[in-house]
């Protein structure tokens, strides 16, 4: 049978996309290929959120293009994912040994595509249509990659985003929001931890908006119990919420317990599944944030202390231009009320450095909110001017030295900060889940502590998939180490 080699650039997304078009494909009888110096079919699942993701996928290829093919000329080539759906047909024009462009909602299609083109049915194939029910083809899992198991998994709940918030391409390559059911969903998972998985990961554009559109709900809401969605605010957050009990004063975790969002429903029903230690998410919306998934963290154990909050920026008037729904002093309420609901929870955030109009004034809000939060870690992103959305067309599109500048002052007090924090753990004993042997240096095992730091240590194979209690000996940049040895005696 033909052998397979995938690369995928992006987010956690592409790479939950590429597993399960792997899954499928060893299902079919296909090989995983170690490099694309050996495979039949060289696939490469690209990312579109900057320009810079576009041009790696395209260099590679027209790398692969004029060096593999040449030596083997029956390679078949292809580009899958979001640069696929927003280019389509012009990628072949532009390349032209290229013989797959599949879109985001077609993965699934890539055997039966393959499968054709191999046996010289079709001489090229685009498709890059929308596809009802797409968003429940993302299933199959390798747990057996490299033949060690996996004790983590990522499963995708929903797939497009409707947020549209005004720099982002992602609405446009992923299409519309559709999530999956609650049934699909937890039977997937389910079938995860009867295979040994202990750590789950919900994956979605935005996954605070899970279930807002079609009929996902699980839980019937008492006929006292109106279940408003706090995500369904407009882009201006309201200033007062009274659906939601508050949270101040009455204690987190109160019997006073606010209507339930379907994400949170989700969660609850995951959160019941024996056998899974730890459930988390991403990526969420600020807005997604109500009461009730602050509530959550207090109350499910299995829910990890760790968030992901992408931020963007620290100032209003950029929040606005960004179509983001929320003011800074709403996002930084939401991180007390995390904060006060669970002690130690880790907070992550991305940012965009040189939004078209930033001004000085507005970047040192964004240095000056990070000082205010003190992010554990958080993705920088240089502002990349995206097709058709609407703030490539804003004026004051801001010069590159000026965003380097930026960059480069963001950075190093998202170092310093992460550096101190980091610091504070030195002492601490932890308890994480063992993932694997390190990628950067095998010789060590690598875990994750609940609040999602790395913790690397002297281990072997027979610690994967333990939870295990390190005392932290010493920090690094944003990684941690730990002795198991000194707990256990
Ligand atoms: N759920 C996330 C949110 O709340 O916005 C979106 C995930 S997005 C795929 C990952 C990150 O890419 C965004 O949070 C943003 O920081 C960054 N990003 C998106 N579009 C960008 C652009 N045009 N230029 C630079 N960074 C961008």
């Amino acid at each position: 049978m033909p052998s397979v080699f995938i690369k995928t650039y992006g987010c956690q997304m592409n790479e939950r996309d590429s597993e399960a078009v792997a899954a499928q494909l060893v299902a079919k009888g296909y090989r995983l290929a170690p490099s694309e110096h050996v495979a039949d079919v060289v696939l490469l699942n690209t990312c579109s959120v900057r320009d810079n993701a576009e041009q790696k996928a395209i260099n590679k290829m027209e790398n692969i293009a004029g060096d593999i093919r040449k030596h083997r000329p029956n390679v078949v080539l292809g580009f899958l994912g979001c640069m696929a759906q927003s280019r389509g047909q012009e990628l072949i024009d532009r390349l032209p040994d290229v013989d797959l462009v599949l879109g985001t909602q077609k993965f699934h299609r890539t055997a039966e595509y393959l499968d054709d083109l191999l046996a010289g049915k079709r001489a090229k194939v685009v498709d890059v249509a929308e596809e009802q029910g797409s968003e429940g083809t993302i299933r199959e899992h390798l747990l057996n990659g490299n033949a060690q198991k996996s004790v983590t998994a990522f499963v995708s709940i929903m797939q497009g985003c409707n947020q549209y918030c005004t720099f982002c391409i992602v609405p446009y390559t992923r299409g519309e929001e559709r999530s999956r059911t609650i049934e699909d969903i937890v039977g997937e998972c389910r079938q995860l931890v009867s295979q040994g998985i202990k750590e789950i990961t919900l994956l979605g554009q935005i996954v605070t908006s899970y279930g807002r559109r079609g009929s996902v709900r699980h839980v019937t809401p008492r006929a006292d119990e109106p279940t408003p969605d706090p995500s369904e605010e407009g882009s201006e957050p309201r200033g007062a919420r009274p659906q939601f009990p508050s949270l101040e004063g009455s204690g987190v975790g109160s019997s006073l317990r606010p209507a339930k969002t379907t994400f949170v429903q989700l969660i609850e029903a995951v959160h019941e599944i024996e056998g899974l230690e730890r459930i988390r998410f991403t990526s969420p919306h600020p807005k997604g944030y109500g009461d009730d998934l602050v509530e959550a963290y207090a109350r499910l154990p299995k829910l990890a202390e760790s968030a992901h909050l992408p931020v963007q920026s620290g100032s209003d008037r950029v929040l606005k231009l960004m179509h983001r729904g929320y003011t800074r002093a709403r996002y930084v309420e939401i991180i007390r009320k995390l904060r006060t609901a669970r002690l130690g929870i880790g907070i992550t955030s991305d940012i965009i450095v040189g939004f078209p109009g930033e001004t000085e004034a507005d970047f040192e809000e964004t240095l000056s909110l990070c000082r205010e939060v003190e992010f554990d870690n958080a993705y920088l992103f240089k502002y990349s001017q995206r097709k058709d959305t609407p703030a490539a067309a804003m004026p004051d599109q801001l010069p590159e030295d000026v965003i380097e500048d930026r960059h480069a002052r963001l950075l190093s007090l998202i170092n310093e900060i992460g550096k101190r924090k980091y610091n504070e753990f030195v002492g601490r004993q932890m308890q994480i889940l063992v993932e694997g042997p390190s990628k950067r240096n095998p010789a060590r095992m690598s875990g994750r502590s609940r609040c999602n730091k790395i913790v690397l240590f002297d281990g072997s194979e027979r610690h994967r998939g333990q939870l295990l209690d390190v005392r932290i000996t010493r920090a690094g940049l944003f990684t941690l180490y730990g002795d198991p040895a000194i707990v256990n005696l």
